[in-house]
């Protein structure tokens, strides 16, 4: 708070902005290795493509899930190493194929026959995971219904791969964005163990199971209890069905759990109005506070759409008193566009605040500035 205050008092700032805070991104990296140290993390680029969090994670010694040709050409410009990519979707266009093959990487995914035959003719020498679907029914964000392969599938995907003379090497899956039931990730392990004895049995070198994203990303103690319950849960599903002794290389696409929490976004008041609400007799019954703000749906807060998010206000008196903070009122935040839509907190309660004060969104981090638009 008191660092958010002094960088706009002293750059005179008037527009919203990002805090990154890069002790978070490197505990969060701790904490991975710590939890998964078998499990080198392909951080999944499309959650968060900040050049400063991408540079922090490739001096760390991430790899990258990367999803287009702008995500591809990204890594390699900040110095990513493209053999330490994995170009995530299972379904790609033919140009950005070029592009990732161009720029040296190896290893892609495909969950449809004519996902072989696009790759025959665009990337005969890539090397294949086979994704497959398990999903967790209380994700966030569900996956399965677009992407990964049903058990009954498996066995045409692997021959077709064979029939034409492509080079299957692995196993990939995501249990859906934002999960939190670990025994998700124990049964998509238990099922990609299946594939590899399948994929072994049609001559391929399974070598490589990537175990995709979907690891919590918020910084409360209820989150990282969550991470390490999923953590401790595959952990056992690899020792059970992917021991030391199989030589299989493990990695994982997470995005939300590096991302979420290091990135705090603070937005500016524009303006305050207090409106009347009157009861049955036409009796002024209360007021509600409301506020307008630099940012919203259209903007970094598009993830209360698109990512199911809840936001957590949080007043920065930047002009206003501290006195009243004990006072709370019941408000709404509206974003700066001309959409009614465009309402940030339909029932909060805050201090009351004015034009030149600020509020600040914690964990922030995740799915935000990606899919913001300029719209207004
Ligand atoms: N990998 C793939 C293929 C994805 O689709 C996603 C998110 O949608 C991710 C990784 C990142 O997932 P998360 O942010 O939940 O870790």
């Amino acid at each position: 708070e008191e660092y958010a205050k002094q960088l706009i008092m002293e750059k005179q700032l008037e527009e919203p902005f990002y805090l990154m805070d890069r002790g978070k991104l490197k505990r969060r990296w701790v904490q991975w290795t710590s939890n998964l140290p078998r499990i080198v993390p392909y951080y999944a680029v499309k959650c968060n493509n900040d050049p400063g969090l991408l540079d922090l994670l490739i001096s760390l010694g991430a790899g990258f899930d990367c999803a287009s040709e702008a995500e591809v050409a990204r890594i390699c410009a900040a110095g990513g190493d493209p053999s330490k990519i994995v170009f995530g979707s299972p379904c790609k266009m033919p140009c950005h194929i070029n592009y990732a093959v161009d720029a040296g990487v190896k290893l892609t995914v495909y969950d449809s026959v004519g996902e072989l035959y696009k790759t025959k003719k665009y990337w005969p020498n890539a090397n294949l995971l086979l994704r497959i679907r398990e999903d967790d029914p209380n994700a966030r964000c569900q996956l399965g219904s677009k992407y990964g392969a049903n058990a009954d599938e498996f066995a045409e995907l692997l021959e077709s791969a064979k029939t034409l003379g492509l080079n299957v090497v692995g196993v990939a899956f995501h249990v859906g964005s934002g999960a939190s039931d670990p025994h998700a990730f124990y049964r998509a392990v238990q099922t990609a163990s299946h594939v590899f004895d399948m994929g072994t049995t049609y001559g391929f070198k399974m070598e490589v199971l990537d175990v995709g994203g979907g690891f919590p990303g918020g910084g409360t103690p209820a989150g990282e209890k969550q991470f390490s319950e999923i953590a401790m849960c595959l952990n056992s599903a690899l020792d059970e069905y992917f021991p030391p002794s199989r030589h299989v290389q493990l990695i994982a696409e997470p995005g939300r759990f590096f991302a979420e929490n290091s990135a705090t976004l603070v937005t500016n008041i524009l303006g305050n109005r207090v409106r009347k609400i009157y009861d049955e007799d036409g009796g002024v019954s209360s007021n509600v506070y409301e506020y307008w703000i630099g940012d919203g749906l259209y903007g970094n807060m598009n993830c209360i759409m698109y990512d199911h998010a809840e936001l957590n206000a949080r007043p920065l008196k930047v002009v206003s008193s501290g006195v009243g903070d004990q006072d709370l009122k019941r408000s709404v935040v509206f974003g700066p566009s001309c959409d009614g839509l465009d309402t940030v907190l339909h029932d909060v309660k805050l201090p009351e605040l004015e034009y030149g004060d600020w509020l600040y969104f914690p964990e922030m981090g995740a799915y935000t500035m990606v899919a913001a638009s300029a719209f207004n």
